[in-house]
């Protein structure tokens, strides 16, 4: 006989299976900022079509640090940078299940 279908334990399943596609995942904020290099015949010296800098902002042992970022890494750095949010988004999903079916186990202890 199957046991009856849980929704919350089907959730959390999917949401575990899910994490290791999120294993390369970066700390810190990807930053993008707008730059002119200062050379006076450059296409930027017109203060409008600006090179873009791409940046990590982090922490490193409680210090906030900025690392420049290599222009053809910048859409994976990014996607690494999201991956961090969509697990902090997972793990609040997974501790909430948790905490929902930790108070229902310890009502059903107490009546
Ligand atoms: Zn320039």
């Amino acid at each position: 006989m199957k046991a009856p279908r849980n929704p919350d334990l089907e959730l959390r399943g999917r949401l575990i299976r899910s994490l290791g596609t999120l294993r390369e995942m970066l700390p810190g904020s990807f930053v993008e900022r707008k730059r002119a290099c200062g050379r006076p015949n450059c296409h930027c010296a017109d203060g409008k079509n600006l090179h873009s800098q791409f940046q990590i902002s982090v922490l490193v042992d409680g210090k906030p640090k900025t690392f420049n970022i290599p222009a053809d890494w910048a859409d994976k750095v990014r996607e690494k940078t999201e991956m961090r949010r969509r697990f902090d988004a997972a793990a609040a999903t997974i501790c909430g299940v948790n905490l929902k079916r930790f108070l229902k186990e310890k009502e059903e202890r107490q009546s």
